[in-house]
């Protein structure tokens, strides 16, 4: 999951880049509204992290813009203002949730974990593919109730798809989403990580879509069930 996080502040910029990359996720940098908006506007995040009082463009404004050019992407308000007002004024301007600081890094993730899982239509922090079970909270991997390890690459990549499950994932999609935008992009290397995802875990549980891409699915669901997840 690739996370943008917009905040002027230096040193809870690095702080909370840090507790993001520790937690599995991808992240991007913004350290003033003009460059955040742009961000937003061309990458595709899965979500982003927004504090309103920033230089050059307030966040508020921000906001704004990328939801009257469509962007969907799930936004979490980030700030030292907690009046009600703000928050409202927040909300309307397409807000997803809000966090006054001060606040506990621990509750920013849990937010941010609901946020991506309402955005994939998931209401609990483990995730059930058949025999395979994802804990989010945890990065935690089992398979028929035994731990496997993976890396990083791995787990992110396995979690991306099982946000999306049933849904063909193309590897330009993989790609946007797993490295940040400072990476060397090459698409060939994710189908190695597939490779060795299968390897890992039942390799019937990530299918190969031809020309289309990847797509995460219930080795033993009904095929009809599979049938319509791809359609
Ligand atoms: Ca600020």
């Amino acid at each position: 999951m690739r996370i943008l996080l917009v905040e002027d502040d230096r040193d809870l910029q690095r702080l909370l880049k840090r507790a993001l990359v520790d937690a599995g996720y991808v992240v991007d940098t913004a350290s003033d509204g003009e460059e955040g908006h742009f961000l937003g506007d061309t990458e595709p995040y899965d979500a982003v992290i927004l504090d309103l009082g920033l230089p050059k463009l307030d966040g508020v404004t921000v906001l704004e813009r990328w939801r009257k050019a469509g962007k969907t992407m799930p936004v979490l308000i980030l700030t030292a203002r907690d009046r009600w007002s703000d928050k409202v004024t927040g909300f309307d301007a397409g807000a997803d949730d809000y966090l006054a600081k001060p606040f506990y890094t621990e509750e920013l993730l849990a937010r941010l974990r609901a946020l991506l899982r309402r955005a994939a239509g998931i209401a609990k922090s483990e995730i059930e593919i058949g025999p395979l079970r994802i804990d989010t909270r945890a990065s935690r991997v089992t398979l028929n109730g035994s731990p496997v390890k993976l890396t990083s690459l791995e787990y992110r990549l396995l979690a991306y798809l099982a946000h999306h499950q049933g849904r063909v994932v193309s590897r330009g999609e993989l790609v946007e989403h797993l490295y940040d935008q400072d990476f060397d992009r090459d698409s060939n290397t994710i189908e190695v990580f597939v490779g060795r995802l299968r390897k890992k875990l039942d390799p019937n549980l990530i299918q190969t879509v031809r020309g289309l891409g990847y797509c995460l699915a219930n080795p033993d669901a009904p095929e009809e069930e599979k049938d319509r997840a791809k359609a």
